[in-house]
């Protein structure tokens, strides 16, 4: 065992990343998840309570008393967990019912349940498409679309952001390819801008390709009925593929699944690695998810109360002087450009009593640095009055409000 050689090698590099301002420091939540948690930071500081304005908690069921009833019952009418991937002895009635419930909320034939959506993107390209295929890619798809890519033999091709010009090339460039599959995030996580799904289906009309949208963001609360992207832009029939996860509106524990046409649920299930090889989702995971979905067909309440939320929010921002990314959906980026200054904004907003992180390289691209707000239908109008109180205050106290890009990065550098 000789590990000189590799700490140095890896000591330098933590350095590097401190040195660039790019390092993470992970603060320790000591409650359930909510829009008021408890929190440690550093991690042998005392307890202290802030309002959370960064989790993906968007329907507010995280902990929702229904929800953590459902998997109580479940732990005890189903145990605790399978030991065993799903094909040899790991699926319940359960993970079943799971499935064919998110594919009728979506509006597709059937679903393959995966433990996380990143599972379920790491399976979807490889199985479905050889090297005769072309996969044509937004250029700003999740990390776990651009893995899965990877994991497949298919050309890989893409597309300028949301840039249907450019789409439409990539198009005609691959006619003669066996398959199309067009892939795009429904929300995109970052900027909280959607994918234009009714032009982007139209040209997949035309040029006879296949269209798979990630809905992570979106599942649950875009759309009237909450349907997601595909629903929002008209096109539910329209869409072949949508991937999704159970992390985030959807009670926020874990699982993912591909939706679509019967043969590609089933092919996921007889050749996706990340189902054969990984272990089955927990029942009360599973059980769960279902109640949720169950509580999201009974009523559009809570994504209601986040759509009104997310306007307030946006406004409220918008009114102080701060430059938001442009968009309707609850995920409000407000842009520092610089990764210190982001980090210094974070900091300050935490003494304020508001939790909401810095984001940066490698997470989005250089000097594009932000606080990502994420707005929760368990939000009241108070938690975000008192947070843009300490918006506005730590935004004064740092001089960025009223400032645009050029101007904050002359003032704070790249
Ligand atoms: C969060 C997210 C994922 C990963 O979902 P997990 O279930 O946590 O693995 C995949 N795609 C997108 C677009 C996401 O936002």
């Amino acid at each position: 065992m000789s590990y000189i050689a590799g700490k140095r090698v890896f000591s330098e590099m933590i350095q590097k990343i401190k040195e660039d301002g790019l390092y993470k420091q992970e603060r320790l939540i000591c409650s359930p998840q909510g829009p008021e948690i408890i929190v440690r930071f550093p991690e042998n500081a005392p307890e202290k309570k802030v309002i959370n304005m960064c989790a993906n908690n968007y329907l507010g069921l995280s902990s929702h008393p229904e929800i953590v009833h459902a998997a109580h019952n479940a732990l005890d009418d189903r145990g605790y967990g399978m030991s065993s991937v799903r094909f040899i002895c790991g699926t319940q009635d359960v993970h079943r019912q799971l499935e064919l419930k998110i594919a009728e909320f979506l509006g597709m034939e059937d679903a393959c349940v995966f433990s996380s959506c990143l599972d379920a993107n790491a399976a979807l390209f490889e199985v479905l498409l050889t090297e005769e295929d072309a996969i044509i890619a937004d250029r700003l798809v999740h990390a776990s679309i651009i893995d899965g890519i990877r994991l497949s033999k298919a050309q890989n091709f893409n597309f300028k952001h949301s840039n249907m010009e450019h789409l439409e090339e990539k198009l005609q460039e691959t006619q003669n390819h066996r398959l199309r599959l067009i892939v795009v995030d429904g929300v995109f996580s970052m900027d909280g801008d959607m994918a234009p799904l009714d032009k982007i289906c139209e040209l997949a009309e035309k040029y006879d390709a296949m269209v798979a949208v990630d809905d992570s963001h979106a599942t649950g609360f875009i759309g009237k009925t909450g349907r997601g992207t595909h629903e929002y832009f008209g096109v539910m029939d329209k869409v072949d593929i949508i991937t999704t996860t159970f992390g985030k509106a959807l009670g926020g524990a874990n699982g993912g699944c591909v939706a679509g046409k019967k043969e590609i649920a089933d092919l996921m299930k007889q050749r996706g690695r990340p189902y054969l090889f990984s272990n089955a989702v927990p029942p009360p995971v599973a059980v769960a998810s279902i109640r949720v979905l169950d509580i999201l067909s009974q009523t559009t309440e809570r994504r209601d109360k986040l759509e009104r939320l997310t306007a307030y929010w946006r406004k409220g921002l918008t009114d102080a002087g701060f430059d938001l990314k442009e968009g309707n959906t609850p995920i409000v980026p407000v842009m520092l450009y610089n990764a210190k200054l982001a980090q210094q904004f974070s900091k300050e907003l935490y003494d304020e009593g508001v939790y909401a992180v810095g984001f940066f390289f490698p997470v989005v691209p250089m000097g594009q640095a932000r606080i990502r707000t994420q707005i929760s239908a368990a939000h009241e109008k108070e938690h975000l009055d008192f947070a843009l109180d300490a918006f506005k205050k730590v935004g004064e106290r740092l001089g960025v409000l009223g400032l645009k890009k050029k101007e904050i990065l002359a003032k704070f550098g790249e």
